[in-house]
């Protein structure tokens, strides 16, 4: 094919082109957020296929999420000015690996229809081998167990390859219950997540002929997020691109922030090892946000120890200051940034009218997001949550998904033991327990377990009508689900009314039922999107986010971790608390890994934001129904000065943060913290409003005489507590000054109010 004209060049700068260019050979682009690196990595692609070098099918591209991948195809799509016919191989590692894992079943004895269990299957299939092993499931509950094994399947470890370092995990039992697992997996014909990547990885190592395949196959790699990927992901990239080593991988080790799931950012380092020779590209040029957000985000990751470093600058000009603003608690919060939203869509902001669509709300933690969906809710705010609950993960969904699951294969026996007694069919634990028995001492599945017990008369009483009437009704189901003739959508519906499912809800008096059965339509309605229902699970079994769209315009809610690559012009980053974003385990361990990875967190948080960015806290929160106060964050009083406009909650505080003095310190938090809430007119209002609202007390509080007193009322040795150094006793007194020995920050001079006396 001769090459074409390719105008999408123009819009690079000098280092992007390079490396869309150098299309041969290693190159490894390394840079900042916002400066441009998905978008060369698109291009690249592009301009693969664009110059002729090589066909759609040629090319593996990893992205880190699935609306990375669907961002990316649109964008190929875009910069040639077509759709791209025949691109398969763009997705996350998952995806990939389903599509290959598929093809090759049978070399790591599965069949190609195999099942992809979600954590829930997982752990049930868990508990059952412990508590087949006479262990204590208290002691050694089933998540931990699945935590252990995925770390160990992160790093490429089959249960022969774990070290013996680590065999004491679990009760000195880990590795056995892993090859135990392993092997059920196998029977059910069923995978895990990190299954998905391992067991192509053994086929590689272990059949150099698949590998040599793919290796001709895909003569061009791409990843794309590559400081996040694990050692097993990284081993199945480096055997892909051994021969050819056209491989480019692009990435930013200050947004490493999947440690704790084993990403490793040595596999950058790693690289240039591999792979000499390797084109190595910087970009400096940040094309996203302004320069106060750039400056803040900077100056956040300055603290890290250790990094690879490099430069950053925008041509932007300067924009709003990063506001930063503390609340009573995180309902307050919540209330406040509904009414900021509100107010930046019309514009009364002073600024320009921002849609929806351009606002973002990025939490630490899911629970977090509660208080912005009840509040969204009650003033009717649309949002969406991405990645959060999951419409997947509801009860009813799960349900119908069981019964699609054993349509499609019927020796899943997990989904048929979820659903062989709802609706009730008289199947009970005893008859269960005797249909199992039936699959085990006969080698099959557990439907195949309860066909057999029911031509044998061991099922009883109402049982044995229904359950033979449902093992009739999977015959039939899963002959429809193999007849490419079949439409999909009405052998659902068949499936959900003839099984008695949908009859079930409606039936139902309890409250939720309505909605349950409006998210069976719901699921229905999903499935118009796909060819068959094996697609259909496979979709919802990889993907991480849920868009049910309308179309209308709708700020997002998401983790920091789910929001990474993105970028929004309005981002709000709530809860900026001292155990809660760093994480109170991130703070426990000893050393600065954890904390360090919170802080690249921070930096991927500030960095999505393109024109406005916004950092509250606040001083008591509900976590898990229990009150709590907290300090700001740690990462707050690293945000530079001068890049930082410190907001005044509306009406609350009453002087707000302008009095001088205060706090003694001039950083900002002090100023914050100070004013946000023991030292203002509104604290006594605050108090009555919430014994009126059925509150409990703050934890903290209840600990504390709060008083607005003065230096006369203290003596050395007094206990208090201030809201940002937190615990301290009273060394001595000077003028209005309290001298504190903090348990945490050290000696302080304080304004003696805007300490209090904590009675511990
Ligand atoms: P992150 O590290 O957050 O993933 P990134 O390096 O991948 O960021 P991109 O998302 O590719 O950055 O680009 C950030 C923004 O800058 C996008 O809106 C993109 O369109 C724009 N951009 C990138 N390169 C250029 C350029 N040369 N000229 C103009 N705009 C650009
Ligand atoms: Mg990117």
């Amino acid at each position: 094919m001769a090459a074409r004209p390719a105008p999408y060049l123009d819009d690079l700068n000098p280092a992007q082109r390079a490396a869309v260019e150098a299309l041969d050979g290693p190159v490894l682009m390394l840079a900042g957020a916002g400066t441009g690196k998905t978008k060369a990595l698109t291009t690249r692609i592009a301009h693969l296929l664009n110059s002729g070098k090589a066909r759609p099918n040629e090319i593996l591209a990893v992205t880190f999420t699935n609306k990375a991948a669907r961002e990316m195809k649109e964008r190929v799509a875009k910069l040639l000015g077509q759709t791209v016919e025949g691109m398969p191989w763009l997705g996350t590692f998952h995806a990939i690996c389903v599509k290959l894992l598929r093809r090759h079943a049978e070399l790591v004895g599965l069949k190609s229809n195999f099942t992809i269990l979600d954590t829930d299957d997982q752990i049930r299939l868990l508990k059952q081998l412990i508590v087949a092993a006479n262990i204590d499931e208290k002691r050694w509950p089933p998540r931990m167990l699945s935590g252990i094994i995925d770390n160990w399947k992160n790093r490429a470890w089959t249960p022969d390859k774990v070290p013996a370092a680590e065999a004491a995990a679990f009760n000195q039992r880990g590795t056995e219950l892993y090859a135990q697992y392993q092997a059920r997996l196998k029977e059910l014909n069923a995978v895990d997540f990190g299954d998905l990547l391992l067991h192509v990885l053994t086929i590689f190592q272990t059949h150099s002929d698949v590998l040599a395949q793919y290796q001709r196959w895909f003569r061009y790699v791409l990843v794309d997020e590559y400081q996040d990927t694990n050692v097993a992901q990284y081993l199945w990239l480096r055997l892909l691109a051994q021969g050819h080593r056209n491989i480019c991988c692009v990435g930013d080790d200050d947004q490493s922030i999947y440690g704790w799931r084993g990403a490793e950012v040595g596999n950058i380092l790693r690289f240039e090892k591999d792979f000499p020779g390797a084109t190595v590209i910087r970009l400096e040029q940040n094309y996203r946000s302004t320069p106060h957000i750039l400056a803040a985000a900077s100056r956040v990751i300055d603290a890290n120890e250790g990094r690879l470093g490099k430069t950053l600058w925008t041509d932007k000009n300067d924009g709003e200051k990063v506001r930063l603003i503390g609340h009573w608690d995180g309902e307050e919060e919540a209330r406040w940034i509904g009414e900021e939203l509100e107010a930046m869509q019309g514009g009364t902001r002073g600024q320009r009218p921002m849609n929806l669509d351009e606002c973002a709300i990025l939490v630490r933690a899911s629970h977090q997001m509660r208080a912005f969906e009840d509040r969204f809710l009650t003033i009717g705010l649309p949002y969406r949550v991405i990645g959060g609950p999951r419409f997947y993960e509801r009860m009813e969904i799960r349900d119908a998904m069981a019964y699609f699951r054993v349509a499609c294969s019927p020796d899943d026996d997990l989904a048929f033991e979820r659903i062989v007694n709802t609706p009730k069919r008289g199947a009970g634990d005893k008859a269960q327990q005797t249909m199992q028995r039936a699959a085990r001492a006969n080698g099959v599945s557990l439907l195949e377990g309860a066909r057999l017990c029911v031509s044998a008369g061991e099922l009883t009483g109402k049982a044995k009508g229904q359950v033979g009437a449902l093992v009739e009704q999977f015959d039939r189901w899963h002959a429809k689900a193999l007849d490419p003739k079949q439409n999909h959508i009405e052998l659902a519906e068949q499936i959900l009314d003839d099984s008695g499912y949908t009859t079930m809800w409606q039936n139902d008096k309890t409250p939720e039922a309505p909605g349950r059965l409006e998210n069976l339509k719901e699921l229905v309605k999903a499935l118009e999107n796909f060819e068959n229902l094996q697609g259909f699970l496979e979709h919802v079994a990889l993907i991480m986010d849920n868009e049910t769209d309308d179309g209308g315009a709708k700020v997002s809610i998401m983790t920091l971790h789910g929001a990474k690559g993105l970028e929004f012009p309005a981002v709000f980053l709530p809860g900026w608390e001292d155990g809660l974003f760093p994480s109170q385990r991130s703070m426990d361990e000893s050393g600065l890994k954890g904390l360090e990875e919170e802080r690249r967190l921070a930096y991927v948080g500030i960095t999505r934001a393109e024109e406005l960015c916004t950092i509250s806290f606040a001083a008591n929160r509900r976590v898990y129904g229990q009150w709590q106060s907290a300090l700001p964050s740690r990462f707050i009083d690293e945000l530079p000065e001068d890049h930082v406009e410190v907001l005044t909650p509306p009406g609350l505080y009453g002087g707000g943060y302008g009095a001088a003095g205060m706090g003694g310190g001039s950083t900002i938090v002090d100023r914050a913290a100070d004013a946000n809430v023991y030292n203002s007119p509104g604290w006594k209002r605050l108090q009555a409003r919430q014994s009126t609202r059925g509150m409990s007390q703050p934890q903290e509080s209840r600990n504390m005489t709060i008083d607005s007193t003065a230096v006369s009322a203290y003596t050395q040795g007094d206990r208090v507590f201030h809201t940002k150094f937190g615990y301290g006793y009273v060394m001595g007194i000077e003028g209005d000054k309290l001298d504190i020995e903090f348990e945490k920050a050290g000696s302080k001079k304080v304004v003696a109010k805007f300490v209090v006396a904590a009675d511990r």
